[in-house]
């Protein structure tokens, strides 16, 4: 089976990517022996992505995906972006998180509320060259959390076509309709085409 370790030690992301490589053997940095911090430095979700598969690309030389992800409202010029996880400080609290978001949002109308989700995969080869590719889903802000699933923003992240938000929806649901679930496909084809 072919081995691929993804840059991430965060299970709930770890367990939505297992599912989408199905017929990969999926490591986690800490299977891989990587513990350290990783400085995410970068200015967009592509360089952060590749700024992480490389670091444990340097450590293994073994072939590495490094995902990164955030939330883009439009009204907000695109925050969280890129600071998505920290948005609210450096405790990365879900809860403070969507408090800020609710209370930048305070009074603004549904039609100015749509926001994306983003998640961008960086391949580094054995041979230590890369590749990005990103997947995106559109949604809009709620004004209050709905759902108990997922992580993160997924009880503000409303998707009209679904009728739900994030964490409205199952695990399974959200996995075959999700950013990452768009991102980590392609990253997939195009292993599945350079690794037969
Ligand atoms: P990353 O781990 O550096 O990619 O940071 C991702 C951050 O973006 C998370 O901590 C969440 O705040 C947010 N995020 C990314 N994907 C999701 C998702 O699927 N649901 C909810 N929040 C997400």
């Amino acid at each position: 089976m072919k081995e691929v370790i993804i840059a991430s030690a965060n299970k709930h992301k770890l367990e939505e990517i297992k599912s989408i490589l199905k017929d990969y053997k999926v490591i986690s940095m800490e299977e891989a022996g990587f513990f350290d911090d990783i400085v995410e430095d970068g200015t967009t979700f592509e360089e952060n992505a590749l700024i992480k598969a490389k670091a444990i690309h340097e450590k293994t030389g073994k072939l590495v995906l490094g995902d990164d992800s955030g939330l883009m409202v439009k009204y907000l010029n695109g925050e969280p972006g890129i600071y998505s996880a920290r948005y609210a400080g450096e405790e990365k609290s879900d809860k403070k998180n969507n408090e800020k978001l609710l209370s930048k949002l305070k009074g603004v109308k549904e039609e100015d509320r749509k926001a994306k989700f983003v998640c961008t995969v960086g391949i580094c080869y054995k041979d230590g060259t890369t590749e990005t590719v990103r997947g995106e889903v559109e949604g809009i802000i709620g004004t209050k959390e709905i759902g108990n699933g997922g992580f993160g923003y997924d009880p503000l992240f409303y998707i009209r076509e679904l009728n739900k938000t994030y964490a409205e929806l199952t695990f399974d649901e959200k996995n075959r309709v999700s950013h990452r679930r768009k991102a980590f496909t392609k990253a997939k084809e195009i292993l599945d085409k350079k690794l037969k």
